[in-house]
């Protein structure tokens, strides 16, 4: 499971940060999460290629978590795309891309399918055979949603110094990986564990931002092995990250302790800090293993 950064700072783009955007490469699958100004401009500075890209997640409709989207839409159609691009996102951003491709006669050539989000209850909003994304509703100034993103149990691996052992004929070889128990010319049963190794455990990733910090998020992304929380302040600005509907780094450490995650990283950092070093500094007293997002960072986990 790959993370790129793209974007994780809070409110404008300025000249060497970004508004949030993050690419997410799971399983084989390509999504990309929230799409800022400079979305595309970061993707093509990553080498990223954009027909990987067939799945697009927007938390909320603020613009510093959508503004890169018509752009990014636009381009796609003079690259000549031709698969369907699914966008999902709160109620209202059909509209709003919509009435900027009609007023432009911009139409894509290629199949642009909207799933707007209207729920506050957690539910499953994409599936296939290798990943399942289900929405983790936050509380922001608007209608928020993270997403959850989980990897599906692959199949078992062959132990071919196993079935070499017990002699089994190759022809057998896909029925082990299948998960066939084998019969040998004695009759003796041979389990398929004995003949297969277990596949990698499956990672999940749950991006959380923006939101005010939540009691109840925990309960929502129980031992993930990585959560991305917003911590767009310190505690010195507890007040401010209330008002604003934000949270603080500490309260992302919270979160991610009770949660029981393997790895808390933080992003969506106010501008107002001279180092983001504070930010770790500060969730490292609640939390231990604290990362920091930043522009063009990736994360292998
Ligand atoms: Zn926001």
């Amino acid at each position: 499971m790959r993370l790129t950064v793209l974007g994780c700072y809070a409110a404008t783009p300025r000249t060497l940060t970004n508004p949030t955007s993050q690419v997410l490469e799971i399983n084989n699958q390509v999504v990309l999460i929230d799409c800022g100004e400079g979305t595309q401009v970061e993707l093509r500075r990553h080498k990223i290629k954009f027909s990987r890209i067939n799945h697009i997640f927007i938390s909320h409709l603020h613009g510093d978590h959508f503004f890169g989207l018509p752009g990014f839409i636009s381009t796609m159609r003079l690259l000549g795309r031709e698969k369907a691009l699914h966008v999902y996102g709160p109620k209202g951003i059909k509209e709003a891309i919509t009435l900027l491709l009609k007023l432009g006669d911009s139409w894509t050539n290629y199949p642009l399918l909207f799933h707007e989000l209207t729920s506050k209850e957690q539910e499953l909003i994409f599936e296939d055979d290798k990943i399942s994304v289900t929405t983790i509703p936050l509380d922001h100034r608007v209608y928020t949603n993270g997403y959850l993103f989980r990897e599906k149990l692959g199949k078992r691996k062959l132990n071919v110094t196993a079935a070499e052992k017990y002699g089994i004929d190759k022809a057998y070889y896909n029925n082990i990986k299948n998960g066939k128990n084998i019969t040998l010319d004695n009759g003796t049963i041979v389990s398929n564990s004995e003949l297969t190794f277990d596949p990698p455990e499956p990672k999940s990733y749950a991006f959380c931002s923006d939101t005010v910090y939540d009691e109840s998020l925990a309960e929502k992304i129980k031992n993930v092995d990585v959560l991305y929380h917003e911590s767009t302040f310190l505690e010195t600005e507890t007040d401010l990250a209330v008002k604003t509907k934000h949270a603080t780094a500490k309260q992302a450490a919270m979160v991610a302790k009770e949660a029981n995650v393997k790895t808390l990283v933080l992003g969506h950092y106010s501008t107002r800090y001279k180092s983001i070093a504070l930010f770790k500094e500060e969730a490292s007293t609640i939390f231990n293993n604290v990362l920091l997002a930043d522009d063009g960072k990736t994360f292998d986990f």
